[in-house]
């Protein structure tokens, strides 16, 4: 450090953020492959590996008995090293929500959520530890961003509920996790690499990845426009959520921040751009304020910017009613009004739902997520 000036600003003094260690949802077969043969191993051990963590979802070497004993230390080491250990669950709607603080390497700390309905279970799972997004009406916005998770850090949060699905520790019997929503802490799209890695690992077949279905697996961003684009361009058509919240510039600048940067147009027109792509009905996510987005002229107005990329269903809405978080001046919207805003937007012909919220009496609904211990 003699190197460096004494009066350098703190500003630039290195963050608590550590990489990772390497894991095999990291990489995809190949890479296995090869950190399995530089290891001396044959390389039909990284396939015996991935069945063990994707299939059986174990990850203790010592129930791995088709591998050597004498080689399942050095290989659980190099590619199943201890990523996510879990610091606390608490559990609501008579334990079929189930939200889990993680702990990482380094110390960070995220959050994810369960949810099971009757025929499907969902996954809400943080992808960065904090956020840079700056969103007033978000717990984790107030934070700011710690770090990047890595693909497999993302990946084990699913792997775990999966793990507590099949051995039946959520009331209803076994069961199997069937969608995964990029909704919990951090901005998925400011994390691109380690999410597309994530999702592949998800969507790639057993025994390679989780074989989920494309379909099942949403992917929300407050619409950093060229990572939109960029995943329109993936072939994987996951489901693309965009934040909106104001059909306007001027309270969505307030908002969600970074619409200083991209705009309500630009933003709405590569979810577009998404939906003509891939096919895929693009949802629209707005959390409803009091006295704040939820005017009638609003819903009009948003009505009238979605219809007017055309009406073969490109798009549906999903209004949130908003949770609130400590310290935010903003409350849910009165229920006539929610009501009306949904009557509006349908008379323009854009399907709308309202979203049932989970978990809000444990932080574990939408915005709530804060990870503060
Ligand atoms: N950063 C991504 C994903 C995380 S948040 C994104 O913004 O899309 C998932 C959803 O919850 C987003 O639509 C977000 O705007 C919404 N949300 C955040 N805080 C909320 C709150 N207090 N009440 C309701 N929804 C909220």
């Amino acid at each position: 450090m003699s190197d460096v000036p004494t009066s350098l600003p703190l500003v630039f003094a290195a963050p608590r953020r550590s990489k990772p260690p390497r894991h095999l949802a990291d990489l995809d077969a190949a890479g296995r492959r090869t950190v399995v043969e530089d290891l001396g191993e044959p390389g039909f051990r990284a396939r015996q590996l991935a069945h063990h963590y994707f299939v059986g979802l174990v990850d203790d070497p010592a129930a791995m008995t088709d591998l050597p004993a004498g080689s399942r230390e050095q290989l659980a080491a190099a590619l199943l090293p201890t990523l996510v250990t879990p610091v606390r669950t608490q559990v609501a709607d008579r334990g079929t929500t189930r939200k889990t603080l993680w702990r990482m390497h380094d110390g960070a700390l995220v959050e994810s959520v369960l949810m099971r309905y009757p025929g499907r279970v969902t996954l809400c799972v943080s992808s960065q530890a904090g956020c840079g997004m700056a969103c007033p009406f978000c717990a984790t916005g107030q934070g700011g961003l710690e770090r990047n998770m890595s693909a497999a850090e993302i990946v084990e949060q699913v792997v775990a509920g999966a793990r507590a699905l099949a051995r039946g520790e959520v009331p209803g019997g076994t069961g199997r996790v069937s969608n995964v929503v990029f909704m919990g802490m951090g901005e998925p799209l400011a994390n691109y690499r380690a999410v597309m890695g994530a999702v592949r690992r998800l969507t790639d077949p057993t025994p390679d990845g989780l074989g989920m279905s494309a379909r099942g697996v949403t992917v929300s961003t407050v619409g950093l426009v060229p990572r939109m684009r960029q995943l329109a361009d993936e072939g994987v058509p996951v489901t693309l959520a965009l934040s909106l919240h104001a059909p306007d510039d001027e309270l969505r600048d307030e908002l969600v921040p970074v619409n200083t940067r991209w705009k309500v147009g630009e933003t709405v027109g590569a979810a577009w751009q998404y939906a003509d792509r891939t096919h895929r009905r693009v949802s629209i996510e707005y959390a409803m304020m009091r006295g704040i987005n939820d005017q009638a002229w609003r819903a009009d107005l948003l009505g009238d910017l979605l219809r007017s990329y055309g009406d073969w269903g490109w798009v549906h809405v999903n209004l949130i009613p908003l949770n609130p978080t400590p310290g935010s001046r903003w409350t849910a919207s009165d229920p006539a009004d929610e009501a009306e805003f949904v009557r509006r937007l349908q008379a323009k012909g854009v399907p709308t739902t309202v979203r049932d919220t989970r978990g809000r009496e444990i932080d574990g609904a939408c915005g709530q997520l804060a990870a503060d211990g």
